[in-house]
């Protein structure tokens, strides 16, 4: 086992060292600990082992300020969420104006393809009547 392994394997089962919140006593436990409920040795009350802030961190946080975090860290997500939900608010408003402005101006060109084929009809209809008043002419001459 190399020297690096070693250290990081050693730093894993550093032990989480508290005081009993109910009665004083210091507490030591295995890392692996963080977070479970135990019996305090000395009171015999169950006590929660704090939760290292990191791992490169050896400070420990008590049970309190984990719970100010958890709660900052809810409150953070409930603004996440309102904040999402504006967006996909705004998003589908946007989407409502692209669905109409295309609707409209599909609606345009429908319009503008009508107005053309009865230009066109129109059209057709002048170049048979100058053919056959070419063809009546034709004939009268
Ligand atoms: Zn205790």
């Amino acid at each position: 086992m190399t020297d690096e392994l070693q250290e990081a394997v050693e730093k894993e089962d550093v032990d989480i060292n508290f005081d009993c919140p109910l009665c004083g006593k210091n507490i030591s436990i295995d890392a692996r600990g963080a977070g479970l409920m135990i019996t305090c040795p000395d009171c015999q009350q169950k006590v929660q082992v704090p939760i290292p802030l990191a791992e490169d961190d050896a400070a420990v946080v008590p049970a309190d300020d984990a719970d100010v975090r958890v709660q900052a860290l809810q409150n953070a997500l409930a603004e996440a969420d309102s904040r999402r939900e504006r967006l996909v608010a705004e998003l589908e408003a946007a989407q409502r104006r692209v669905v109409l402005l295309e609707k409209s101006a599909t609606e345009q060109r429908e319009r503008f393809e009508q107005i053309s084929a009865e230009l066109v009809m129109i059209q057709n209809a002048l170049d048979r009547m100058v053919t056959l008043l070419q063809d009546a002419g034709v004939r009268d001459a």
